[in-house]
């Protein structure tokens, strides 16, 4: 009986374990027990889906993944690997427990990155006031804070705000979002829905600027102003201010200004959680480092998924999104059950899809783009309309969609997807390919 044990029971942990079980029932080699340590206790969840609970959009009972019902695994929520000696191939949990394993998976995910400001954490972690969202208890404590106030004006930071309350009263509560990446402009719009007056700062010349150019993310920028999002480009937090009873009032910014807040919601990125596994001595450097086996370049019986991840030979960045992680996953079960596959990069999706504001923006994975003809010339094709608050843009080569960013109407999303996986014959002019009509 081989012995299988995975550290993190998050997106790609959880859908490791379905995958061996759904391929463990017709492989030979799937004579195997799972043990799953989860850090985070409940039930597994769909990690993509916070920002809608926090907007109010769905309801949070609506994200659990479903859990596997099979003797052959064993799940342990709530359970923390502190430690893995891979000289005896053993991992220690915090409850006490120590594993013994023939094959160890880390699905360890990523961490919230932490600006250096002033006045956010203590020694027991994030001070009142101050939030990021990357776990459902993180969700819980901002919630808590604007349901307490929903409640008829009690607390936010345990203190009275001068009968300021979300809907219809003196004064609107009043949130700092920052980052004006995807999940910071998706959380300004989330708390726009929950009555928040919101002010969105971000450090970089545009929203979203490692994803778009300055005029589409200028769309962008335009659709969540006249959505209520207060934007501040080039623009920095240094720290946040307290009263004398240490309540959160407000930020100060780089340039000496001071805005009022009740809320600072953190949305800087998130970095590959390594920790354990450069205690242990694997080579980590910004995601565990693994081949295209998904096995770690240290250790031939350690294997790394999801955003603790870095594929070696591409020396690639972890892509901190889901479908990457999730085709892992995929990848790793069926070579950990003998099977020959091999990872070589996802196509990605990114979605913004908060009420007013969608946006997509589709890239093929780098083994795609390498395929594409190098004969042919990329050739890109753009259509903005301020004024409608759309930008389309594709860009094409080799006879393959490559990558495309789509705001305001992202009608043509799913067909672009399905041409940057399985080409299809193109129509002659890239610009057909924008509208959901063209052939
Ligand atoms: C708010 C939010 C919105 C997002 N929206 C999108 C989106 O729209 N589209 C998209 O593609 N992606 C999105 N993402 C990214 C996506 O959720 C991640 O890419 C995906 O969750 C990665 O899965 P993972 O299993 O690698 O990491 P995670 O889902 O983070 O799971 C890692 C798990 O490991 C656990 N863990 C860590 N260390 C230990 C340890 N020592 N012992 C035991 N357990 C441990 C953690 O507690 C966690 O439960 C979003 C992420 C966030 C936070």
């Amino acid at each position: 009986m081989r012995r299988i044990v995975v550290i993190g029971y998050g997106m790609a942990g959880h859908h490791l374990v379905a995958r061996l079980l759904r391929a463990g029932r017709h492989t030979p080699a799937g004579d195997f027990e799972v043990t799953v340590l989860g850090a985070e206790s409940g039930a597994p969840y769909n990690r993509v889906l916070l920002p809608e609970v926090l907007a109010g959009r769905i309801d949070q009972r609506r994200i659990d993944l479903s859990e596997p019902d099979d003797s052959r695994v064993t799940v342990r929520a709530g359970v923390r690997a502190t430690e893995i000696d891979r000289e005896r191939r053993l991992v220690h949990g915090d409850d006490g427990s120590v594993l013994p394993y023939d094959e160890l998976v880390l699905a360890t995910g990523a961490n919230p990155v932490l600006p250096p400001l002033g006045g956010i954490r203590d020694e027991h972690g994030l001070k009142p006031g101050v939030h990021t969202l990357r776990t459902l208890v993180d969700l819980d404590r901002i919630q808590d804070q604007l349901t307490a106030v929903e409640r008829g004006g009690a607390a936010l930071n345990g203190s009275a705000l001068n009968g300021s309350a979300l809907n219809g009263h003196a004064r609107k509560l009043r949130a700092v979002v920052v980052g004006g990446g995807l999940l910071g402009v998706q959380c300004a719009r989330g708390l726009t829905l929950r009555g928040l007056e919101v002010v969105l700062i971000h450090q970089g010349s545009h929203l979203l600027d490692h994803r778009l150019d300055a005029d589409a993310a200028a769309i962008l920028a335009r659709t969540a102003r006249g959505l209520g999002i207060e934007v501040h480009l080039e623009c920095r937090v240094r720290s946040v201010l307290r009263d004398r009873e240490g309540r959160l009032t407000g930020v100060q910014l780089a340039d000496g200004f001071r805005l009022d807040a009740d809320l600072v919601l953190l949305a800087c990125g998130s970095a590959p959680a390594t920790g354990l596994a450069a205690r242990a001595g694997l080579a980590v450097d910004n995601g565990i480092l693994v081949d295209e086996r998904l096995t770690s370049v240290t250790d031939p019986h350690v294997h790394a998924i999801g955003d603790c991840t870095r594929v070696h030979r591409s020396l690639r960045a972890a892509h901190g999104l889901a479908a990457p992680a999730l085709e892992q996953a995929e990848v790793l079960a069926e070579r950990l059950l003998g099977g020959p596959a091999l990872y070589q990069g996802s196509s990605t999706i990114a979605r913004l899809t908060a009420t007013g504001v969608d946006v997509a923006i589709l890239a093929a994975a780098p083994s795609l783009v390498a395929e594409s003809r190098p004969d042919h010339v990329a050739r890109t094709v753009r259509l903005t309309d301020p004024v409608g608050g759309t930008h389309r843009a594709v860009t094409v080569h080799g006879g393959r969609v490559v990558s495309s960013v789509l705001i305001g109407d992202v009608s043509a999303a799913a067909r672009l997807t399905r041409l940057v996986d399985q080409p299809g014959p193109l129509p002659e002019n890239p610009l057909d390919l924008l509208f959901d009509t063209a052939v």
